[in-house]
């Protein structure tokens, strides 16, 4: 029987199997469709807005959740919050560069100065760079380098001055893609001929942005090019799909593999089995006949309304659509939801009440009913949780990353104290 089965494939998915995984246990991972963490930015957002600008993600959090009543912030300690962020760095050394207890400041394709926790290395400004080539590709209509490096200007300190390079991905390209782009670049010749055309386009300013299209299955493209251009490069995210977000990804799920996680792609988990108060079995959806999963637990990360795990019909009704667990507005509340009329204001740039809905869940991460945990073995992790608008305050990866933890964490703990937990299987 295999220990652990997780449903979706975002960031708090992978996180989850990775842990469970590294501690020796037998995982399978049932991911459906695309989630944030190939849409997103491939960088980890803990606290970005509180909502002034924040520098240090974990000193301001407890007074931040102090304002928040229900916060999914409000399970963990700060200490807790930054361990398991700098775990989750340290399973990609070479790709990702924590904040080191400060939130980087990364650009963005419109200019201006992002704050977030970790990013990747190819994302990385050197503190000592004072002025930025801005480089926009003629074939990629995603980026456009004046309107960055003018708005960069004024919102990151830095002298920038903007280039266009005429530089098709493919032969007689006019409209190429990101993704075609990436693909190409990790190409070893393709990026010598990217390299020596950008040498010849830029002036001595002493770094270069580029849009995020260093490689997209080889994360040492950018160490590559900055050797051959003899100055630092750096990517500036552009909308989804990000290349970035595709390659984390990639990597974490490499990660995953190699720890001997069962990854299994393209279909969704429709129904589930139950009895005695446990999740015995989940119901997958396969070609020709639909299978059933069974697991001693389950992790459920299938994200919040973007991924379809919670959804609003046209009557208004806010439901989760897997396991029908009951809904709240925030941990520690036991529901029901306020009506429609009260979840949606009038305001669109409003934060909106619907997307503080989701489940409330124990410290086990155990979805609850009024104060008890609706199945003994079903723990939930990431965009699902209430409490948090995440995008508006950058909080969702945080918030995916610790809950995934502590889900793992404690099925872990639960195991152990069954029976000896086998250390160091990896
Ligand atoms: C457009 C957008 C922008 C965002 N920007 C930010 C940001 O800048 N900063 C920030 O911190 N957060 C942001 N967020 C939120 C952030 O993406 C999430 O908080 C975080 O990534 C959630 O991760 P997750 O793993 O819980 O969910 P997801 O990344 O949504 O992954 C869940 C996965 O589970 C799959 N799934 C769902 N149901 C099933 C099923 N029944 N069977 C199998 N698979 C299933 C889904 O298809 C999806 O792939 C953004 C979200 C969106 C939608």
């Amino acid at each position: 029987m295999t220990d652990t089965i997780v449903i979706g494939g975002g960031l708090a998915g992978l996180a989850a199997a990775i842990r469970l995984a590294q501690a020796g246990q037998s995982v399978t991972l049932l991911q459906y469709g695309v989630g944030g963490l190939q849409l997103g930015q491939g960088t980890v957002d803990v606290l970005g807005y509180a909502p002034e600008l924040v520098s240090d993600p974990f000193a301001g959090l407890d007074a931040y959740v102090g304002g928040h009543k229900g916060h999914p912030y409000s399970l963990f300690s700060p200490d807790e919050i930054k361990a398991s962020v700098d775990w989750f760095a340290g399973l990609l050394p070479d790709l990702l560069v924590p904040g080191d207890g400060q939130n980087h400041r990364v650009p963005t394709a419109l200019g201006a100065m992002r704050p977030t926790y970790i990013v990747q290395s190819s994302m990385h400004v050197p503190a000592d760079v004072t002025s930025v080539a801005i480089v926009g590709l003629r074939q990629l209509k995603d980026f456009y380098p004046k309107m960055c490096a003018e708005n960069l200007a004024k919102t990151s300190g830095w002298a920038t001055s903007p280039y266009w390079l005429d530089f098709p991905a493919r032969a007689g390209g006019v409209d190429s893609t990101a993704t075609s782009y990436a693909t190409d670049l990790d190409d070893p010749d393709t990026l010598a001929r990217f390299a020596a055309a950008l040498k010849k386009a830029i002036g001595n300013e002493d770094a270069v942005g580029l849009p995020a299209i260093l490689g997209l299955r080889n994360p040492q493209v950018w160490s590559v090019l900055a050797e051959a251009v003899g100055k630092p490069v750096f990517e500036i995210h552009l909308g989804p799909p990000g290349i970035p977000g595709m390659r984390l990804t990639h990597e974490l799920t490499q990660e995953a593999l190699r720890l001997g996680v069962r990854v299994i792609l393209g279909s969704k988990v429709i129904g589930f089995e139950s009895e005695g108060g446990r999740i015995s079995g989940v119901l997958h959806q396969q070609a020709g006949r639909d299978k059933v999963y069974k697991a001693d637990n389950f992790v459920y990360a299938g994200g919040g309304f973007e991924s379809g795990s919670l959804a609003m019909d046209s009557y208004g009704v806010v439901t989760e659509t897997l396991f029908g667990l009951p809904l709240a507005m925030g941990q520690g509340d036991s529901g029901p939801l306020p009506s429609h009329e009260d979840l949606i204001t009038g305001d669109y740039w409003a934060d909106q009440g619907l997307f503080l809905a989701g489940l409330a869940v124990d410290s086990a991460m155990k979805p609850l009913d009024g104060k008890t945990a609706v199945y003994d073995n079903l723990h939930v992790a990431g965009g699902i949780l209430a409490g948090a608008i995440r995008w508006s305050e950058k909080s969702g990866d945080g918030i995916a990353i610790a809950s995934a933890v502590r889900a793992a964490d404690a099925i872990l703990d639960a195991q152990s104290a069954k029976q000896p937990r086998n250390e160091g299987k990896e």
